[in-house]
């Protein structure tokens, strides 16, 4: 190595980590695919899917091609059409809101908990009115949204949950893993997910056997036998090669979790030795949650600054996410307007992530935290930010 490990640049993700201990079996299960030339359903899928449903908690798994699919595929399963309204988070991923324009349903927005980043739960309550069909939470970052008042709200208005848990592989919530508390889970495996495939897959959960049926029929075209269609669905499918990859790195998720947690501790413990914990807001993980970190998000003060230096200084960082929903173009027609959700806007100016992946190490951490301090320390204190206040 050329550079002195403390100002070696440390990137965001690193995949190359993870997949080097592991480099031999995954080739043997992609080969063993490719020997097999079943790429579509088939055991691989079948395996996944009964491995999955084990390690989560879960009745039943569907694997699908994305997590936006996931989510598209639930939703179709629950009957969202035109005209449907589905309460949702304005603070999210694109898909979750995407989904449910795609299905002609309109998404009713509501602010976030500006401690957890999580839907406003009393909010979801007030937004429920005769056209409500169902309420979808994220659980952001890898928390669990607070779902107890969310389930209550939806079972006494005799509506559907759905969870999208794509950030969320493994967490849980008083006991209750994510996925397993709504009418469906839907899980991604983007690569840059807790548990990340080898391209693009994802994965629909529920404890509801007829709902599993249905799952599992629009995601082959409502099609049973071969050329008969029950359903309008579409091609969800996983493929194999995708599958079997991921039942070679499944039975790790538990140990990168963890690491995951290891770090955020640290980080905790590294802005607090600096004094700077107070200026920084970090994530919290209220009692009986089981926060997975997928991300790793801060509040800062000057923001944009802080992620131009990041940069220079070649540390990793990213916004998620630097929009709400309410603000996007293609959402004009919802009529939302700047300032309805107060609490999503100054968590898109103010937040930011830091990497957080397993094999992240204490000397990388160190750095990443030296780099944000001498920031700070040439800015100056002069308005220091009152986190516990928003
Ligand atoms: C990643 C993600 C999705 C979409 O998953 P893809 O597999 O990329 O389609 C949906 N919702 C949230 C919150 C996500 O983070």
């Amino acid at each position: 190595m050329s550079e002195h490990a403390s100002t070696a640049a440390v990137p965001l993700l690193d995949l190359q980590g993870q997949y080097a201990p592991l480099r031999d079996d995954i080739l043997a299960a992609i080969t063993r695919v490719c020997d097999s030339q079943r790429f579509i359903m088939g055991a691989e899928i079948t395996s996944l899917e009964s491995e999955l449903a084990a390690m989560l908690g879960v009745r039943h798994t569907v694997a699908v091609s994305s997590g936006t699919d996931a989510l598209l595929l639930a939703l179709m399963a629950l009957g969202i059409g035109p005209g449907d309204e589905v309460i949702t988070t304005t603070y999210s991923f694109f898909a979750t809101a995407g989904a449910i324009v795609r299905l002609g349903g309109r998404p009713v927005l509501v602010d976030i908990d500006p401690t957890t980043f999580n839907i406003d739960t009393a909010a979801v309550a007030r937004a429920i009115t005769p056209k409500t069909k169902a309420i979808l939470p994220v659980h952001l970052f890898g928390l669990c949204a607070d779902m107890a008042p969310i389930l209550s709200a939806a079972e006494r208005a005799g509506i559907p949950v759905v969870e999208d848990a794509a950030q969320a592989i493994g967490s849980s919530y008083h006991g209750r893993p994510a996925g397993g508390m709504g009418a469906f889970g839907c899980f991604s495996f983007f690569p840059s997910k807790n548990l990340g495939a080898f391209g693009d897959a994802g994965l629909v959960t529920t404890n509801d056997d007829a709902l599993a049926g249905k799952a599992r029929l629009l995601r082959v075209h409502g099609m049973e036998p071969k050329y008969y269609h029950h359903l309008v669905g579409a091609n969800f499918r996983m493929d194999a090669l995708q599958a079997a990859v991921l039942r070679v790195k499944a039975p790790h998720l538990a140990a990168w979790t963890e690491a995951r947690r290891v770090n955020a501790a640290r980080y905790v413990r590294l802005f607090r030795e600096r004094g700077l914990s107070s200026v920084i807001g970090l994530p919290s993980e209220p009692q009986g949650l089981h926060h997975i970190f997928n991300q790793f998000v801060i509040r800062v003060p000057d923001r944009d600054r802080l992620k131009a230096h990041l940069d220079r200084e070649r540390v990793g960082a990213e916004i998620y996410y630097p929009v709400p929903f309410h603000q996007q173009p293609c959402f004009a027609d919802l009529r939302y307007r700047t300032g309805d959700f107060p609490h999503a806007e100054r968590a898109a100016a103010e937040t930011l992530a830091l990497p957080i992946y397993s094999e992240l190490t204490l000397d990388q951490q160190q750095r990443v935290v030296d780099v944000i301090a001498s920031f700070l320390a040439e800015r100056g204190s002069d308005v220091a930010p009152d986190w516990t206040a928003v």
